[in-house]
This record gives structure tokens, C-alpha cells and sequence, in this order.
């Protein structure tokens, strides 16, 4: 046991020291969980957050802000409040910003939903879902609620965290300059997709200086830029930097974006929509993997592989999707030419 013990205070988690262990100290990030949520998935919400608590909120408190499409039951806020010490707010989306524009035509959104469906695609016919995906895209970031917010971390019902953290992924992030963490990332349907990256080209082509990343599209795109591979990061979980999707370079992106209408007549997924920024946006150092964060949501699993992280975890590694060809997107990121600066640090053996 005295092994034990000292493996755990010794290599709190890789290369992160026990510095960043410090849940007395005041609070140097204004950060929260942020979670949109639907009143019918209070049990899968509170199984959530019993993980979220266990494995690492009790120890650090950060506050949870939850968002609706709907009110809140008075029943839902009371058993979520009641799984936490910390500060927790439920706020409503104002109705702008889960609606259709002026400029889509509903008539031929709902034939195209029909399209899509005869594909085989999923949700092929929910606008809710279509909703959700702009949402997430383009509007959590300005909920009242989040106004002296700077990091988020995204969660959703009914997933899994298998792993002590015991350090502070938002202050990790803020002291490395980090603006965009993930623990999944994988290929997308492209049937959801089919004039997403020929709007982003042509977003790009209008404003080529946003594109600070140039190795960036090597993540992207197997081809030179000609095609997108569907590389994204999965973004049922986030951490990241509000900053990011405050810029005036990512509101300038998702109007662009949003003016096309694929949010609508295709079913762009706000996880390739952050992802693509996130990849040309953003320098490749301000983009991170936290490889060490055991994560599951169905049917996807995040769980480290080294032996320190065996005394800390319940997953199993063999399940890892970094073994699977679906989620090899994972990898790459990291082994990007220059990339991957902190992951391999991270092995130093600290
Ligand atoms: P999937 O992960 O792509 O299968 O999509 P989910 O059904 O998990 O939805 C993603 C997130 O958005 C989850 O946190 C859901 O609770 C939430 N969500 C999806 N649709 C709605 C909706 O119509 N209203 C609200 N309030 N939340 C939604
Ligand atoms: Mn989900």
C-alpha cells in the first residue's frame, strides 16, 4: 500500500504536477460545466454528474450551468442541485438562437430531411436535433449565464468518467495557453455533411488570414485541402476556451456558415463545425488532447493506457478507441508535424 501511495502523490496524472492539485487556493479561472439538457433525461443527467463529482468536482467545485430549449421542471433542478455542493444555475435559450432564420426556406428543409432519410441517416428527420447541433455551434457561448465564464466543460447525460482527475483541466488549459481540449475524435458520416467543407473553402478563401494553422488541413484533409476526411473531435465532450468562439474569426465562420443553410437542409453537427475551427483557428499548441481523462459515451471510449493511470481508473484500455480505425483521427492530431509538444512531455515519467 505504501506503493500505492506514493505512485499516487508522486504521478498525480502524466507530466502534470501536484501543483495543479490546489482546490484551497482561490480560484484563478472563471470556468463552469455547461450542459444542455432535456427535462426527460434527469436520470442519465444525475448519473453524470455523480461520476463528474466522484472523480473530480468535489475536490474543486466549479459550477454547472444547464440549458433548456424549455423551462426547467421545478423537479429537475431540485434533484440535480441536490447531487452537488457547488453553485448550479438553469437558464432558458432565448428563442433566436433555437429557431429557423429568416433566410431558410422550410418548405425545402423538410424535404431534404425527407432525402436524408431515405439515406439511412440518423436523425435523419429531427429538426430538434438540427437545432441542437446550431445551438451548440453558434450560441452556447453567448447564453447570459456564461457572461463571466472564460472555460467550459461540456457535458451530457448518460456518460461516463472512469477516471480520478486529480489535478484542474481549466487551469492546466489556462496555463498552457491551451483553448480547445478533447478526448475523442473520429471520422464523420460525410451524408451529414456534403457541402460543409466546399463552404468552409470558400469561407477561407474570403478571409485567408484566420488561418493560423496551417498544418491544420493535414488533420483535415487526406488530400492537400481538396476533400475533408471527417476528422473531428468528438464534442459530447469539451473543454475549452470561450475565447475561441468569441472571436470575432469564429462568429465571422459561423455566420458564414449559417448563411448557407446547412445546419437545416444537411445536418451539420456542431462537432465538425468546432473541430474545423479548432484545426485552422487555432495554433496547433493551443489544441489539446487529454488523453490521461477516462471518458465514455456511447459507443466511444477514452481510457489511458499507462500503468500509473491503472490505480486511478476503472476502464478498460483494450477498449480504448484510440484501437479502433473509426477514431485513428485521435492519433493524428497529436502526431502532427510539430504537434503534440505536451503529450510528449507528458511521458517524461514525473
Ligand atoms: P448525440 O450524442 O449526437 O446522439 O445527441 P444527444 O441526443 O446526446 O444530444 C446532444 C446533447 O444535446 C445532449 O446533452 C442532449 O441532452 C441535448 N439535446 C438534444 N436535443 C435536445 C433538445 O431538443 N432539447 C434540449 N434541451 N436538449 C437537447
Ligand atoms: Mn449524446
Amino acid at each position: 500500500t505504501n506503493v500505492v501511495r506514493e505512485v499516487r502523490t508522486q504521478t498525480l496524472i502524466d507530466g502534470v504536477d501536484a501543483t495543479y492539485y490546489q482546490p484551497d487556493r482561490a480560484r484563478p479561472v472563471r470556468a463552469a460545466f455547461v450542459v444542455l439538457v432535456r427535462n426527460s433525461e434527469l436520470l442519465g443527467m444525475k448519473r453524470a454528474m455523480r461520476q463528474i463529482e466522484d472523480r473530480f468536482n468535489t475536490k474543486f467545485n466549479y459550477p454547472y450551468v444547464f440549458l433548456n430549449d424549455v423551462p426547467f421542471t421545478e423537479n429537475f433542478k431540485a434533484e440535480t442541485t441536490a447531487m452537488t455542493k457547488a453553485n448550479v444555475t438553469y437558464g432558458v435559450i432565448p428563442h433566436e438562437h433555437w429557431s429557423y432564420p429568416s433566410w431558410i426556406n422550410t418548405t425545402y428543409a423538410s424535404e431534404c430531411r425527407q432525402n436524408m432519410h431515405k439515406q439511412g441517416v440518423f436523425y435523419a428527420l429531427s429538426e430538434s436535433y438540427r437545432h441542437m447541433c446550431r445551438f451548440n455551434s453558434g450560441f452556447f457561448f453567448r447564453h447570459p449565464l456564461l457572461e463571466n465564464i472564460d472555460y467550459y466543460w461540456r457535458i451530457e447525460p448518460d456518460v461516463e468518467y472512469s477516471c480520478d482527475i486529480n489535478y484542474d483541466p481549466f487551469l492546466y488549459m489556462h496555463r498552457h495557453g491551451i483553448k480547445y481540449g478533447y478526448t475523442i475524435a473520429l471520422h464523420e458520416y460525410t451524408e451529414t455533411i456534403p457541402t460543409l467543407w466546399a463552404t468552409v473553402k470558400n469561407f477561407i478563401a474570403a478571409h485567408p488570414e484566420f488561418v493560423l494553422h496551417g498544418n491544420g488541413y493535414k488533420w483535415l484533409s487526406n488530400d492537400g485541402g481538396e476533400t475533408y476526411n471527417g476528422c473531428h473531435f468528438w464534442s459530447n465532450f469539451e473543454i475549452g476556451s470561450l475565447s475561441l468562439f468569441r472571436s470575432p474569426e469564429y462568429m465571422k465562420y459561423f455566420d458564414y456558415l449559417d448563411k448557407a443553410g446547412g445546419f437545416f437542409y444537411e445536418r451539420w453537427g456542431d462537432a465538425p463545425v468546432h473541430s474545423i475551427a479548432a484545426a485552422l483557428l487555432l495554433k496547433k499548441e493551443e489544441v489539446h488532447w487529454f488523453k490521461d481523462i477516462g471518458y465514455y459515451h456511447n459507443p466511444w471510449l477514452n481510457c489511458p493506457l499507462d500503468k500509473e493511470s491503472r490505480l486511478r481508473c476503472h476502464c478498460d484500455p483494450e477498449k480504448s478507441a484510440v484501437h479502433h480505425y473509426w477514431a485513428s483521427c485521435t492519433k493524428e492530431w497529436p502526431e502532427l508535424p510539430g504537434n503534440g509538444s505536451l503529450a510528449s512531455n507528458s511521458t517524461d515519467g514525473k
